[in-house]
Order: C-alpha cells, then structure tokens, then sequence
C-alpha cells in the first residue's frame, strides 16, 4: 500500500504530521513518500504541481493532502496558483466522485449555530460531482459582447455542461453509498431553469429503477439550501453536480459546527483517492499549533475505508477521535466552557493513546 503525503501550505503541514502519526501506530505495512505540493511547491520548483508530485499521486494508491494556498499568492497567474494543484490532481486522476460526510459528535452538539434538536444525531454524506459542470466547461473566458443587454461592453462567460454518462457514473456512486446508509437519496438540481440540470434529473431517474430499494427525490438547489438548516435530518445521501456541491458541501459541514472535523475523499473509478480535510490552509492560524488535526485524521481513516480496504483500522480512528472529544479535549475552534483547551500536537497524541 503506497500513500503519497502532500502537507502543502500553511497548517497543513502540522495537521496532516498528525494523521501521518495515527497512521504509523496502527500496525500496518505502508509505504509513505512526502512531496510538496501548492504554494511550497511553487516556491521550490515554480510550479504548485511539479512533475514529479504528480507521477508520486498517479503511482500511489491514496494521497494524504493538507491544503493549499496563502493570499500572498492571489496575485500570480491563475495557472501558477497554489489552488491549481488540487485541480491538476483530480484532473489528472479523474477523481470525479468526492465524498463530503456533515455528521455530528454528540460531545459537539452545541458547537453548531443550530439548536441541539435540529442536528443531535445528523449523519448526511453529500456526494459532488467534481470534474464537470461550469467549473470545467468549454468554452470560457473574456470578451466583447455583441449581443446582451450591453453589446460593445466587455463580458465574461462560462459554460455549465454534464454529459450523459458523467451523470450516469456519479449516480450509481450515490446509489451505492445508500445501500450501506439510510437507503435515501436527494438529487439536488435547478431542472426549472438549466437545461444540463433537466439532462440531469432524467438520468438520476433512469438509473434511480436499477436500485430499487433506495428512496430517491429530487430537490432543487434554492430549497436544498433552505431545508439544509430547516430540517437537516431529512437528508441522507445528497447528490449533486461540481458547483452546487461546492456551496451546499460548506454549508453542510457548518451545521455541525467546526470545518475542522470534517474530512473529505475524492475517488477515481478504480478507488484511488485523495483524502483531505474540507478546509484550507488557514493562513490566519498556521505556525500557531492550534489548528484542529482531527478533519485530517479523520480523512487518513476514509482512506483506509475507500482505497485501502483496511474498513477494521478505519473503525479504529473514528472510535478513538469520539473517545477523545468524550475526554473534553477541544482544539480552539471547538472549545467551549468546561472542555480542556489543546493544541495541534496534544490533540493528534491523544488520538493516538486512544487507540491503546
Ligand atoms: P480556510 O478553510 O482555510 O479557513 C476558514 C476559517 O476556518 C479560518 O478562520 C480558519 O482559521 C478556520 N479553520 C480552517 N481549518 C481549521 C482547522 N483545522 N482548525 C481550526 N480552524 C480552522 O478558508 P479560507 O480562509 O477561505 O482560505 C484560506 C486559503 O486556503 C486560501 O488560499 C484558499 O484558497 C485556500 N483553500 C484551500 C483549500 C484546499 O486546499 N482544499 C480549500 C479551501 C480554501
């Protein structure tokens, strides 16, 4: 088994240090190998994904990923900025199916803006699609309008487009994510107004009669949103395109309090992933041991679950993390009165006694 570690900028490095300590304590046989990646990788080789990074990702069964990015950065251009190599990598890899679970820790309940009786018990996974939509549609770019409300103005375009079976696949991901959960999913569209969102309705129907034991609805993206802090626990696996995901994923991960608990995975169709926490690189923060390791870690465990078949040792983590928020340990971002404060490094040492 071969993970490729890229810590990348900011606090990245300390969290992802972290993960790489729980995963060396667990008794079993990796091969790790650590490349830059992001902002480092650009200050070292002038580029945020440098060849070798990449061959490293592409030769491995899983990447470990921190974050990436600095506003110093903001001002190269977009090609040479830190935020291209995530980009890169799910392009390069065809990580077309990204994983983004919201649950909530019983010990966390009142870390999130919603009352405890709205999220109490909240397990959603938000299935985005990542590799299509507008974020990747031809063409794009800058022009002089010709037609519009302006003609002569300067105007700027993108593309929203899905084909077929770029839908197909991420529906059966769904599909099958809900046969080992609630057996529930919500397509999330906007069918009344685009027609790729029309083209992706249909198809999320068609492929919906091959599972037949698995509910679907289909929810259009202003009401998903609405209902994501109305009646969080009506959703069970939500599925929907690359910029919907985008939005709804962060709104989600807030309903249950901190980004910093949040893992995520990106999966190609063989099972290679990238795992990473749902945050960035908090540049507020890095250099200051406080950040919450926990997202990370509890990324490293989907690893193991999703690409390295090793669901007994996955198990192990997300056990040992509940035992550690049961302790009261709480990075910054979590605290609250009555918890004991700790750091990045008291917090990733505490996962790794609790795994005995
Ligand atoms: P961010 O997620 O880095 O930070 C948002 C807020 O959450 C900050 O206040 C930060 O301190 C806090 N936070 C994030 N992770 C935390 C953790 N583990 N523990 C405690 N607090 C945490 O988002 P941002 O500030 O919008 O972006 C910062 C940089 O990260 C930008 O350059 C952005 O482009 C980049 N970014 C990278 C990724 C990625 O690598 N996948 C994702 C999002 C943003």
């Amino acid at each position: 088994m071969k993970i490729a570690v890229l810590p990348g900028d900011g606090i990245g490095t300390e969290i992802v240090a972290e993960a790489v300590k729980v995963l060396n304590v667990l008794g079993l046989k990796f091969e790790m190998e650590t490349a830059l990646v992001g902002g480092a990788a650009y200050e070292a080789h002038g580029h945020p994904l440098p060849e070798a990074t990449l061959k490293l990702a592409q030769a491995s069964d899983a990447i470990l990923f921190g974050a990436v990015g600095d506003w110093k950065y903001d001002k190269l251009e977009r090609a040479l900025r830190p935020e291209q190599a995530i980009l890169g990598l799910r392009k390069n890899l065809g990580l077309f199916a990204n994983f983004r679970p919201a649950i909530c820790y019983e010990q966390l309940v009142d870390a999130s803006s919603l009352k405890p009786e709205l999220i109490a018990g909240l397990d959603i996974l938000i299935i985005r699609e990542l590799t299509g939509d507008i974020y990747f549609g031809q063409p794009r770019g800058r022009r002089v309008a010709t037609d519009g409300h302006f003609p002569g103005a300067e105007e700027a375009f993108d593309t929203m487009r899905y084909s077929r079976p770029e839908i197909e696949r991420i529906a059966h991901v769904a599909f099958q994510a809900a046969r080992k959960r609630g057996k529930h999913v919500t397509s999330v569209d906007k069918a009344n107004v685009l027609e790729t969102f029309q083209l992706w309705k249909d198809v999320l129907t068609e492929i919906g009669a091959q599972y037949p034991d698995v509910t679907l609805d289909h929810m259009y993206v202003d009401n998903a949103a609405m209902q994501l802090v109305k009646k969080p626990k009506f959703f069970d696996v939500v599925v929907t395109g690359n910029m919907f995901g985008d939005i709804l994923s962060d709104e989600a991960a807030m309903l249950t309090g901190s980004i910093g608990m949040l893992p995520s995975a990106s999966l190609n169709a063989k099972n290679q992933g990238l795992y990473e926490p749902s945050h960035g690189s908090a540049p507020d923060i890095a250099g200051k041991g406080v950040a919450n390791p926990l997202a990370t870690i509890l990324s490293a465990a989907m690893m193991l679950r999703f690409s390295l078949n090793q669901a007994e040792a996955a198990d192990r983590i997300e056990v040992a993390v509940k035992k550690v928020l049961a302790q009261g340990l709480r990075t910054p971002d979590i605290y609250s009165e009555g918890t004991t404060k700790v750091g990045t490094r008291e917090m990733g040492e505490a996962v790794v006694k609790a795994l005995g």
